[in-house]
């Protein structure tokens, strides 16, 4: 089983590997307001379906959902526990329950800017964009690149595709041409969603401030000197992932 809908079955692997080979500091495209770069998609197929926990206020950072990889995900458990052992919310509440499992959509581009291919996460509604984008371009794929483009910020972000113009394909069509019959492999989508094991993620859980103890039962251990441990890249570092939903 896979931590991703529909495409692969190396979930396990990527569980346990963190990363594995992947440079995840330039693996994601992050893009501030109004900025954009020069994407190629390589097939209409380059884009995957995940679910994913977060909460950004108590410093979560979204990550797969890994029951559906049929592991034990207290994140999940977190977010739907109720009782009276967690921080409520004026409504009374679990201030937890807001992390439930969204779906989100990974897509893979050609950065022609950068001459490699990297990810982009999205929420649900703003995948939804790209992919008609995307569908309404399939059979020229191979012929055009596109502006990826950020516009707004917090609530009003927005992504875009926009063909780029014959008479500036110039400008990309060398890198461009590089990329003919490259294929985007599951692996790719595995390493860059970083899925924690359940260990990991109790741990992410309990420093969050999250009675992990009292409430799931697994007693957590932090080595002092794991507490400066590299926890790698965030998928989404600057958005509220539950703002969508
Ligand atoms: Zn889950």
């Amino acid at each position: 089983m896979s931590i991703i809908m529909g495409r692969g079955d190396e979930a396990k692997k990527a569980i346990e590997s963190k990363g594995g080979n992947l440079d995840l500091k330039k693996a994601f495209i992050r893009l501030k307001a109004g900025q954009s770069r020069k994407v190629r998609v390589l097939t209409p197929q380059d884009y995957v379906a995940y679910k994913a926990h977060g909460h950004y206020s108590k410093g979560v950072y979204t990550q797969p959902c890994i029951a559906v990889a049929g592991e034990r995900c207290v994140l999940c458990e977190a977010a739907n526990y109720d009782g009276d052992l967690v921080e409520k919310d004026k409504d009374g509440k679990s201030v937890w329950n807001q992390m439930y499992a969204k779906k989100r959509v990974l897509f893979a581009f050609v950065d022609l800017e950068e001459d490699m291919i990297r990810v982009f996460d999205a929420t649900k509604a703003q995948a939804d964009g790209l992919i008609a984008t995307i569908d309404e371009y399939a059979e020229d794929l191979d012929s055009i690149a596109f502006t990826f483009k950020r516009t707004g910020d917090k609530q009003e972000t927005s992504y875009t595709l926009a063909p780029i113009l014959p008479n500036k394909m110039k400008e990309v069509q060398e890198v461009f041409d590089k990329y003919n019959g490259v294929e985007v492999e599951t692996k790719l989508f595995e390493e860059a969603l970083q899925a924690r094991t359940t260990e990991q993620q109790a741990k992410e859980l309990q420093q969050a401030g999250f009675p992990v103890k009292d409430v799931l039962g697994i007693e957590v251990k932090v080595a002092a000197s794991e507490n400066n441990e590299d926890e790698g890249e965030p998928i989404d570092e600057n958005e509220d992932p539950t703002k969508d939903f």
